[in-house]
């Protein structure tokens, strides 16, 4: 997906920034970590990684963020957010529904309200929490009813992704359509956005049993033909598996695979609810998963007794992270699902030997990146990739005294330590407040948006217990 940029393609712009004085921590193959590191940019591209001494020599005229005594990664990657729709009802969706009622209840009725003015303020609210939390990509859920305005909030925040539009053929529900016309629309997105960019167009359905065989091989088949992603929902829960049987005989990544919908250009939100044979068939066929271990404990979906996620990963498997919705697993913070799947595998396997925050990290870094198709250009600082870089502040408490470098990252701090954000070279988060987007206005702005579209939807914030209102 998108051009191999190498050295020897990296533009040859003047180094215009150097992120100086940390401890670098490079996911590059050796996972070096360079203390006393720095990193120059380019443009939008990582022109040296190495000794702060050396690059600071080389590049005197650059512009310095100083990172001395802090700790300097990747961007992190969210393979799975919810950029419209939750974000302006965040933590609104009571925790004690029964299945299926918070999206049938809550989420269809919000969207279906949804204005092309709320899907790019959404989109910015998102961006903006994911950018201050580390996350330099995200790839957009599926559930979008204006895809080129969610697109525009993301290029106001400045975060990189990928956006595809609403897709699913069942017969009634919000922006529903026959598969062609489903199919017309995301070929629409995927061509205008192009692939390479900061926006990348991608095939986005809602999944579970929301689609019919027809749009699922046709969205398939649109994705090997453009060369770019599809992302769809399955098996949160048992849910999809007792429809999928009930309907085809075959469970839903076996009948995924018949309809040769399985492969590489595949990512599969959540994949929690896999018997042996679908697990194989994941391996066997490069497929993708997304795992947002915090939505299945907020939804309560039995993760810690199905998920197989960590024996995925050690298999060779692509799994990338992602936080879902703003209103299951709610914090757009990847190093709480980075330490939360870490942990999940060690405890539910009784084994404290296997999957530790370094493997954790690698989800929320590289190879979350190889499971997207994107380890050409992102997850980690290598000369030639793209400039995507967090800057974590050492100064906190948590972080003193220091510890081992990872373990401190997954287990011991969150997304509060980042600092300052880079991404494609431009710095849209510094001394921790986004610089790209008035956070005073943009607040102001989503308080009035979630009144207006909460009346839209017929919808009220059921507080549980009593608010009273003092004189
Ligand atoms: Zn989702």
């Amino acid at each position: 997906m998108g051009a191999e940029i190498t050295a020897e393609t990296a533009p040859a712009a003047r180094t215009t920034l150097l992120v100086s004085g940390g401890d670098v921590v490079t996911m590059n193959t050796a996972r070096e970590v360079l203390v006393g590191g720095a990193v120059a940019v380019a443009g939008d591209v990582i022109a040296a990684v190495g000794s702060s001494t050396e690059l600071a020599g080389r590049y005197p005229e650059a512009e310095v963020i100083d990172a001395t005594g802090c700790v300097v990664t990747p961007g992190m990657v969210n393979a799975h957010q919810h950029l419209t729709g939750d974000p302006l009802i965040r933590s609104c969706i009571p925790d004690l529904l029964p299945p299926g009622a918070s999206i049938f209840e809550w989420s269809v009725p919000a969207h279906g309200a949804h204005t092309g003015d709320d899907d790019e303020l959404s989109a910015v609210l998102s961006s903006v929490e994911n950018l201050t939390n580390g996350v330099t990509t995200v790839v957009e859920a599926g559930t979008v009813a204006n895809p080129h305005r969610a697109a525009a909030g993301m290029r106001r925040a400045g975060i990189r992704g990928t956006m595809g539009t609403w897709g699913w053929d069942i017969e009634e529900g919000p922006f529903t359509a026959p598969a062609t016309e489903v199919l017309e629309r995301q070929r629409e997105v995927v061509d205008a956005l192009g692939s390479g960019g900061l926006v990348e167009g991608w095939v986005t359905l809602v999944g579970h049993d929301l689609a019919s065989d027809e749009l699922l091989a046709g969205s398939a088949d649109l994705a090997r033909d453009r060369g770019t992603g599809l992302t769809m929902h399955m098996s949160p829960t048992s849910s999809d598996p007792e429809r999928y049987l009930a309907r085809t005989g075959r469970r839903p990544l076996a009948h995924l695979d018949a309809l040769g919908v399985l492969g590489p250009h595949l990512l599969v939100a959540h994949g929690v609810w896999l018997d042996d044979s679908e697990v194989e068939l994941v391996l066997a066929t490069s497929t993708a998963i997304a795992y947002c271990p915090w939505a299945y404990l907020r939804l309560g979906q039995g993760v810690a007794g199905q998920g197989r996620h960590a024996e995925i990963v050690e298999r060779g498997g692509r799994v990338a992270l992602g936080c879902d919705a703003s209103n299951a697993g709610d914090t757009s913070d990847i190093l709480r699902a980075a330490a939360l799947a870490a942990g999940l595998a060690r405890d539910t396997r009784v084994d404290p030997e296997r999957f530790g925050a370094h493997a954790a990290f690698e989800l929320a870094t590289i190879e979350g990146a190889a499971a997207i198709g994107m380890d050409d250009r992102i997850g980690s600082l290598e000369t030639g990739k793209q400039a995507d870089i967090v800057v974590h502040d050492t100064t906190s408490v948590a972080w003193n005294p220091r510890g081992e470098t990872v373990l401190q990252l997954v287990w011991g701090t969150d997304g509060r330590s980042v600092r300052d954000v880079v991404v494609a070279g431009r710095p849209v988060v510094r001394d921790g407040a986004c610089v790209t987007v008035d956070l005073a206005a943009l607040h102001a702005e989503a308080a009035e948006a979630q009144r207006s579209l909460l009346a839209r939807a017929g919808l009220e914030i059921p507080q549980r217990w009593p608010h009273i209102r003092c004189p």
